[in-house]
């Protein structure tokens, strides 16, 4: 079967940008690409020799090991060649890669002999091959192109994790032990500051660091950078090899080196997934980096039967976490009316994991964003997911680009309602400021249902959309005149469920003066600005009428947020929509609310930790992470993400990250949960 061209471009195009990044990476120590992305299209580009092996090139980088060493030093070919890790990107290919060694050892063996694992973190680093000859170091190599690396013994001297003289009495004549020199991430952080003060390009991690730190031409740079290193892989050529990976562990410490504490047996996958996940979190409080877990086979028989792939060993995986930054390709760019009428563009994507979930949108943000990155349908781009935020795209790879491709223009009008689009000179955003477009309609809607504003229960999208799109509902006070028979005419509405929306909607009517506050979906105004409104003015009628100097009086209410207030009670159809809102019996009042609420919701009165923030992290005991934000809230705190010195406290449970660590550093408090009640009563 002939190769498609449009596969056969692409392969050309992946392999030509690979190949600059592995360059980039391993000769410059500078990469262009995060590890993340290079490991994505290394893999599309695997996916289509696989498919189309007429595609594969001898100059593939699929085809190699490593990269060329570079020339200063001298090279040296290794007796055992230092080969590469398989990656597993999660359980399933864990589970592969266990039946393809089995059905590869029963293919030798007939049997399988009883097993084991052994899982060591792996560590972000440069590796190494090192000699001991009668127990003295005499040579050090790099790993280079896996079969050739280069001399380095000088450097490798300087590193005081590594025993110049092995720590036995008697030790075997020959010793080679292969591991991984690292940079601690203090000392990565200490090199960079001194790098830029000095005015020298910095290192993108401390995986380069560590690779460019080895290739240094004068010892004396590499002794002022502290390197450290922990040992692997034992050989004994000639002699008697330990029976096991635990056990030349455990000899490797004999003889004088620092093991990795963190390793452990694991007797099959399932504790191996226990590892893998206890050490998700917990690796970030390491000195070090570490990108995942290296698993292998205990029993070194069982590895030595197995051998080898042309890159692999068969008897080892790597694990990885995921990453934070992937690659994938743009299959659409459309744009997205919000509740405020801002127009959003949003690319549609290949489905990709990232940051452990599956994306398949993506925010471009507004139109100088979209001319910015130049994007374009049919582009691979980068997109990166941190923590909980939205994914958005940061980079388009050209050199990937499919040609005939045009720039993204943004539409004229709106493409719920086609009313013209506005663009107001001082804001990136674009907006509708048709007040009945359907879709600005639908977010207000869906806004105001929603579980921290009047918590309609049942009222999510799809109902939403319906009853826009049959005219039933064309402002909020509408949804509290729905009848169950105008429901039933909605599609795949049932008489239970239409009785229950109107029932959802009726008990709404109890939600406190705060939260209606909220729902009402005025600019700037979340929750915890929407409390602090209603403190201040008790009821909706004072609030209506205080002047933007009265609001901006208030602790923590900027002039933005005031104006914005002001501005929204001015409109007369808002007017209008509170006159109806309070006829129909919605609260908008403060004390009305507690008690009409039973007190639930009820709004505390901000106590001492007014105007305070607050960082979580870890698993709390009993509360969720949204229950411990909600309470510090309700009196009067804010919950941010990051921890700077800024922060008051930090909230500790289980596991937690390396925000802990930092906290730590800048000696922020921190409250355990039960603390932290106390702090709130
Ligand atoms: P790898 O880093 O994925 O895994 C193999 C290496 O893991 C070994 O050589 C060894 O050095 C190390 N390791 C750490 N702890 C270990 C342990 N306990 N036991 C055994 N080995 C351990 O593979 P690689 O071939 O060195 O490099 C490929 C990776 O490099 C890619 O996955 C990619 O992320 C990165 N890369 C990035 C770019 C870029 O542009 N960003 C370019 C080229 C390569």
């Amino acid at each position: 079967m002939a190769v498609p061209s449009d596969a056969a471009q692409r392969a050309a195009q992946l392999r030509q940008q690979l190949q600059e990044a592995g360059y980039a990476y391993y000769v410059l120590d500078a990469p262009i690409l995060p590890d993340g992305v290079y490991d994505a299209l290394y893999r599309e580009l695997q996916d289509l020799e696989t498919a189309h092996p007429e595609l594969i090139r001898p100059d593939s980088p699929t085809q190699r090991v490593g990269d060329r060493p570079a020339s200063q030093f001298q090279s040296h070919r290794h007796a055992i060649p230092l080969y590469s890790l398989e990656n597993a990107f999660d359980q399933g290919e864990l589970q592969q890669w266990q039946e393809r060694w089995q059905r590869q050892g029963q293919k030798l063996l007939g049997e399988l002999p009883a097993f084991d694992y052994v899982c060591e973190l792996k560590i972000d680093g440069s590796a190494l091959a090192l000699t001991y000859e009668h127990g003295v170091l005499t040579r050090g190599v790099t790993r280079g192109d896996g079969t050739t690396g280069e001399e380095i013994t000088q450097n490798i001297r300087t590193i005081r994790t590594i025993p110049l003289r092995l720590a036995v009495e008697s030790p075997p004549p020959l010793v080679e032990v292969r591991g991984e020199a690292f940079l601690p991430l203090g000392e990565f952080e200490r090199i960079n500051q001194e790098r830029g003060e000095g005015g020298e390009p910095l290192f993108a991690n401390p995986r380069n660091a560590a690779a460019g730190t080895l290739r240094q031409l004068d010892p004396q740079v590499v002794d002022r950078r502290r390197l450290e290193f922990f040992p692997y892989t034992l050989h004994l050529p000639g002699g008697e090899s330990p029976l096991s990976q635990w056990d030349s562990l455990e000899l490797l410490q004999t003889f004088g080196f620092r093991v990795n504490p963190h390793r452990q047996r694991c007797p099959d996958l399932a504790a191996v997934s226990a590892y893998f996940e206890a050490w998700r979190e917990k690796r970030h409080d390491l000195p070090y980096m570490t990108d995942g877990v290296v698993v292998k086979l205990n029993s070194i028989p069982l590895q030595t039967q197995l051998g080898f792939t042309q890159k692999f060993p068969r008897w080892a995986i790597a694990l990885k976490y995921p990453a934070e930054e992937v690659s994938t390709q743009v299959k659409d760019i459309t744009v997205n009316v919000g509740r405020t009428g801002a127009v959003t563009p949003m690319a549609i994507m290949e489905p990709v994991a990232v940051a452990g979930t599956t994306v398949q949108r993506a925010t471009l943000h507004n139109a100088d964003r979209i001319a910015e990155l130049d994007i374009r349908i049919g582009d691979t781009v980068i997109i990166r997911k941190a923590g909980e935020i939205i994914p958005e795209v940061v980079q388009v790879l050209p050199a990937l680009r499919p040609p005939g491709t045009l720039p993204f223009v943004m539409p004229s009008h709106c493409p719920e309602c086609a009313s013209p689009l506005v663009r107001p000179k001082t804001e990136a955003v674009t907006r509708c400021v048709n007040r009945q477009c359907p879709a600005i309609l639908r977010g207000a809607i869906e806004h105001w249902a929603s579980r921290d504003a009047l918590d309609i229960q049942g009222l999510g999208e799809k109902w939403v959309a319906q009853l826009v799109g049959a005219g039933f509902v064309s402002s909020l006070d509408q949804l509290y005149t729905l009848t169950i028979e105008q429901l039933l005419t909605l599609e795949r509405m049932g008489q239970k469920s239409a009785a229950n929306l109107v029932g959802a909607i009726a008990a709404s009517k109890t939600q406190p003066y705060a939260r209606v506050l909220y729902g009402l979906g005025i600019r700037h105004v979340g929750k915890v600005n929407a409390e602090m409104l209603t403190q201040a003015f008790p009821t909706v009628e004072e609030l209506a009428s205080a002047r933007v100097s009265d609001l901006e009086g208030i602790y923590g209410i900027g002039g933005e947020i005031a104006q914005a207030v002001y501005d929204w009670f001015q409109a007369p159809h808002h007017q209008t929509l509170i006159e109806n809102l309070q006829t129909l019996g919605l609260c908008f009042a403060q004390t009305l609310a507690i008690e009409e609420a039973g007190g639930k919701g009820a709004i505390a009165t901000p106590t001492r930790i007014a105007g305070q923030s607050f960082v979580i992290t870890g698993t709390l005991p009993t509360l969720s992470r949204k229950e411990a934000q909600a309470l510090i809230e309700q009196a009067g705190g804010k919950v941010v993400s990051a921890v700077s010195s800024k922060i008051n406290y930090l909230v500790v449970g289980a596991n937690p990250g390396s925000k802990l660590t930092k906290a730590q550093q800048l000696g922020i408090p921190q409250l355990e949960e039960r603390e932290l009640r106390q702090l709130l009563e």
